[in-house]
């Protein structure tokens, strides 16, 4: 359940929590016609600071422009009402929640006529793959979206019928999350998380032709390595190799770095987090938490005091 805030982000101005709603017949109710962001603010000694909210806002203007959605917004804009909204619910840390999608207005499938809303909602939201010793894991009997289908690149409402197949079939077979292959076979996601490996030293994670999605963290985690001279290679991935891999972790703004302990009941390594994730899971929580310093520029403060 969500733990409701105060106030909601609507088309400029801000709003009672409870009367951010819309009307059954809006076009995203039946078509799925919604983009969204997914965001975290940290709490920091200093206060509380937003990662990466730019790279996030850009990617929701991208989505909106694979799906011909014009946001009358700028990223500048959307960025000051993320900080705007923050700042005025005074909860943090939280998770954020831009979300654009075509209202009400047109009963076709083409949404020429619906008008486009625009929301940011925030809330607090803690771990979101469970297992304390790491995740316990299943590869999915569901694909990941092929190519020229749904457009894997747009973070669009549509793409999590699939990620709901995908995770309710993990849990209901005793799985914390499930990893999908893409169509071809090759390793893809999580089903809201991206995917890395470690063998022998090198991280692996699948490209971005592999039907994942351009993750912040997957490009957080990607950076840290090459900071700290860890080898990357971005390549297609055998299902196999998973189970060869020293250490596997799911990366995502809501999974943050979570270690997987097994895959389909094979252990990983020796089944407790590694060397190379514990790095990188330290790196990333340090600049999050502001007890590393922000060297790449990823933090954006906000006063919520
Ligand atoms: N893949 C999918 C399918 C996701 O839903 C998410 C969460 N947005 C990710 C990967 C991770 O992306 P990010 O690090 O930008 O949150």
């Amino acid at each position: 359940p969500i733990t409701p805030t105060t106030n909601i982000w609507h088309n400029g101005t801000l709003i009672p929590w409870e009367k951010a709603q819309i009307h059954v017949m809006s076009h995203v109710v039946h078509y799925g016609s919604s983009v969204f962001e997914g965001i975290r603010c940290y709490g920091q000694p200093q206060g509380a600071a937003i990662f990466r909210l730019p790279e996030h806002m850009q990617r929701l203007l991208d989505s909106a422009r694979i799906y011909r959605m014009p946001l009358p917004y700028s990223l500048d804009q959307l960025c000051s009402a993320v900080v705007e909204l923050t700042e005025a619910n005074k909860v943090a840390p939280c998770y954020l929640r831009p979300i654009a999608f075509r209202g009400y207005g047109e009963a076709g499938v083409n949404p020429k006529n619906s008008p486009v809303e625009v929301y940011i909602a925030n809330f607090p939201w803690g771990k979101y793959v469970s297992g304390e010793q790491g995740a316990d894991v299943c590869i999915s009997s569901w694909n990941r979206l092929a190519p020229n289908t749904m457009p894997g690149l747009a973070k669009a409402g549509a793409n999590y019928m699939n990620s709901q197949l995908i995770r309710m079939e993990a849990e209901v077979n005793g799985y914390a999350e499930g990893i999908a292959l893409d169509t071809n076979g090759y390793l893809a996601e999580g089903s809201g998380e991206n995917l890395f490996l470690v063998r022998n030293g090198v991280l692996y994670t699948p490209p971005l032709a592999n039907s994942v999605l351009s993750g912040i963290t997957r490009d957080s985690i990607l950076t840290l390595a090459r900071h700290l001279g860890i080898p990357v290679v971005e390549q297609g991935l055998p299902r196999e190799m998973i189970y060869i891999a020293d250490e596997v972790f799911f990366v995502g703004t809501a999974a943050e770095v979570t270690p997987i302990r097994s895959v389909d009941r094979i252990l990983i390594g020796d089944g407790s987090m590694g060397p190379v994730t514990k790095q990188l899971s330290d790196e990333f929580f340090g600049i999050a938490n502001g007890l590393k310093p922000d060297r790449f520029g990823w933090l954006t403060p906000v006063n919520v005091n």
